[in-house]
């Protein structure tokens, strides 16, 4: 039995590190820690690499929406930015995977969730299938 492949992007991202500068994990850790118990939600901006996806930017999202347990902010907003590769959200409840509708609403290339307490600990990055991906932390 064969199963289609969804998805065909020959340069998977899943071979590839995720590098977040000390700056934009500084951004996402205080941000989050910020809108605690509140559920804060910011776009990262960066560039694809050879095996490398560099994260080196933090946005905040135009009229975004913090509630507990959601984050969300109107796509439609939004430039149409390539720069743009993901986005980063804070999990109150310290649980480090992403949810059902963290997936369905999975903006960009990449997903950054940070859990309470929000430590360089406790950050995980995950691809549009929800798997995880290596990262590490750069000098910026
Ligand atoms: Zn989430």
């Amino acid at each position: 039995m064969r199963f289609m492949r969804k998805n065909k992007d020959k340069d998977s991202i899943k071979k590839r590190t995720v590098c977040l500068t000390y700056q934009v994990l500084e951004s996402i850790l205080v941000y989050a820690e910020h809108l605690h118990p509140k559920e804060g939600i910011l776009l990262l901006r960066g560039k694809k690499e050879k095996d490398k996806i560099i994260v080196n930017e933090v946005v905040i999202p135009p009229q975004a929406i913090h509630g507990e347990g959601f984050s969300a902010f109107p796509t439609f907003m939004l430039p149409m930015d390539p720069t743009i590769i993901g986005s980063a959200h804070s999990h109150p409840s310290g649980v480090l995977k992403p949810s059902p509708e963290d997936l369905n609403n999975f903006y960009g290339r990449i997903m950054v969730i940070v859990g309470y307490p929000y430590n360089p600990k406790n950050i995980a990055v995950f691809n549009r299938e929800g798997e995880t991906l290596k990262h590490e932390f750069i000098p910026d």
